[in-house]
């Protein structure tokens, strides 16, 4: 690959381009990284195929791609944390640190966070990108790149449950077994979960669960939710004090709230329609506690301690790989999900 910053740019709704863009100057504060292997979420294609995803709209062209990893070139004269030739896992969000909910820990909801790859703000599906460094996570050396951007949606997972208050013994359903969902899973069994039923409407992704470590998959459609919370319940030979929903899909909300056992924890991961009707007084008369989730604040450390010490494996969920040349068809892979698609990662290097 020429030296250059080959960077994939998405200007506007299916208009993808791989150009080239200035290679950065990190600030003091900053790092520059040469990237190693970006994984494609679903917002990622969202974007590609919408142009937006909610009040974030696609106006100027954007570079694509937040679960990455990569390689320290270049500190800047502040950075103590790493050095040249450090590799790191990259939190995608870097927050004001200054506001309240920065201050009190909670940075995933800080107003004036940067997100990669969230419009305006540029991805890192590049060659070559700048990040604040207390925001890099240095691998060690037997945790891959790979793994490294696994970093981020796995973070996901620790902060959906750490929400969700998965311990010792926790009786958990998972709804939805995309990415999501499976990595939910491998945090809430390292967490002690003794008893995980997970849910989808396609059989190959349970399929995948199952190879997973799920206790328990359950086939779904959009039927009557009481009937599918009475076959959670039969399956599971309990009711879930635990669910955590991460399809988005108003059926399984609504399952989500049936199906979980009097005084337990439904959390809403997945986001879908925004809005959606559901049997709010069954959730608050049996006080079924409803949480949404976004993203994760102080995850990475422990995501990472997860794959570093072997408590969680993630690398089943990669089933293929591009190179950055070739990202309009890793996108077109993540899209269609074909050859059974569950993670797609790019590789910059
Ligand atoms: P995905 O689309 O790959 O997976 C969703 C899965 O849900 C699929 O396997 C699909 O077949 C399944 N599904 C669809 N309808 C269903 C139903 N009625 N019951 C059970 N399963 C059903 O997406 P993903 O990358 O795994 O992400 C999952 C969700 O989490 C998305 O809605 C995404 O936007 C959301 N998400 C939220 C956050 C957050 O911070 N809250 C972060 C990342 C992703
Ligand atoms: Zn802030």
């Amino acid at each position: 690959m020429a030296e250059g910053n080959l960077s994939a740019v998405l200007h506007a709704k299916n208009d993808l381009r791989l150009e080239q863009r200035p290679i950065p100057t990190p600030g003091d504060n900053e790092v520059l990284l040469r990237m190693g292997k970006v994984g494609i979420c679903g917002s990622d294609v969202h974007y590609l195929t919408k142009g937006a995803i909610g009040d974030f709209v696609v106006k100027a062209p954007m570079v694509l791609g937040h679960e990455a990893a990569g390689t320290v070139v270049k500190c800047g004269q502040n950075v103590k944390n790493l050095k040249p030739g450090d590799r790191v896992a990259i939190e995608p969000g870097v927050p004001c640190r200054m506001c309240e909910f920065c201050k009190g820990g909670q940075y995933n909801l800080c107003p004036d966070i940067f997100f990669c790859s969230t419009p305006p703000d540029d991805g890192n599906l590049c060659q070559f990108y700048k990040h604040a460094a207390d925001f890099c996570f240095k691998l060690p050396d037997h945790v891959t790149l790979e793994e490294g951007a696994f970093c981020e949606p796995l973070s996901v997972g620790v902060h959906a449950c750490r929400r969700a208050g998965v311990k010792l013994g926790s009786v958990v359903l998972i709804c939805g077994a995309g990415p999501i969902g499976l990595v939910s899973m491998l945090v809430a069994k390292a967490m002690g979960a003794s008893k995980i039923c997970i849910t989808d409407i396609a059989e190959n992704r349970l399929n995948i669960a199952k190879q997973m470590g799920a206790h328990h998959t359950l086939l779904v459609d959009s039927s009557n939710a009481e009937e599918l919370a009475s076959r959670v319940h039969a399956v599971m030979g309990k009711e879930p004090t635990i669910t955590i929903e991460c399809s988005g899909a108003e059926s399984s909300i609504r399952l989500g709230i049936l199906a979980t056992k009097s005084g337990g924890m439904l959390v809403l991961v997945g986001l879908g329609p925004p809005e959606i009707k559901m049997p709010i007084v069954n959730a608050a008369v049996r006080e079924v506690d409803i949480r949404g989730i976004f993203r994760y604040a102080n995850c990475y450390p422990v995501a990472l301690e997860m794959i570093s010490s072997g408590k969680v494996d993630v690398k089943p969920l990669i089933t293929h790989r591009f190179a950055l040349e070739e990202t309009i068809q890793a996108f077109e892979t993540a899209r269609t999900g074909a050859g059974g698609a569950i993670k797609v990662i790019i590789s910059c290097e």
